[in-house]
């Protein structure tokens, strides 16, 4: 088990998460999303299925659908940082967030590219709830 927290969050601080993994760093290879909205951010995620994530947000972040409009992008509304992605499944949150989001991106290996969009809806549901964070708490820092 890998015990260490990485943590991240946008430019100005209003959103911030720090991620558990459940395998060495070493393990992890960052998917570079072939969609046009990931390639202009020059996003790539990184998600554990058996880690945890956990997110503080200050005021509201940017929501944004595109494609399927399964999944939300979640940035920053006020420095535009684009943190993370999320879809709600069966009353779970699952999530990815964006390497580039990450204090130490230095510490994963470089980005791969993947090309979800030639999945079909159903296929693309079932690989995020495979392969994204489950273990997803999202609070409002406010509280
Ligand atoms: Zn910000």
């Amino acid at each position: 088990m890998n015990v260490r927290t990485y943590d991240g969050g946008c430019h100005c601080g209003r959103i911030a998460f720090g991620m558990t993994l459940s395998q060495p760093e070493s393990d992890y290879t960052p998917r570079a999303c072939d969609c046009s909205f990931c390639r202009k951010h020059g996003a790539a995620w990184l998600s554990d299925a058996n880690g945890t994530l956990r997110v503080r947000l200050r005021g509201e972040p940017l929501v944004y659908r595109q494609g399927s409009a399964q999944a939300e992008f979640i940035a920053c509304a006020h420095c535009a940082v684009l943190v993370l992605v999320r879809h709600e499944h069966d009353g779970r949150t699952h999530a990815a967030v964006n390497v580039r989001a990450l204090d130490d991106a230095e510490a994963f290996a470089a980005a791969q590219g993947a090309s979800p969009q030639r999945l079909g809806a159903d296929e693309r549901r079932e690989r995020w709830t495979k392969l994204w964070f489950a273990d997803v708490r999202v609070v409002d820092a406010d509280d």
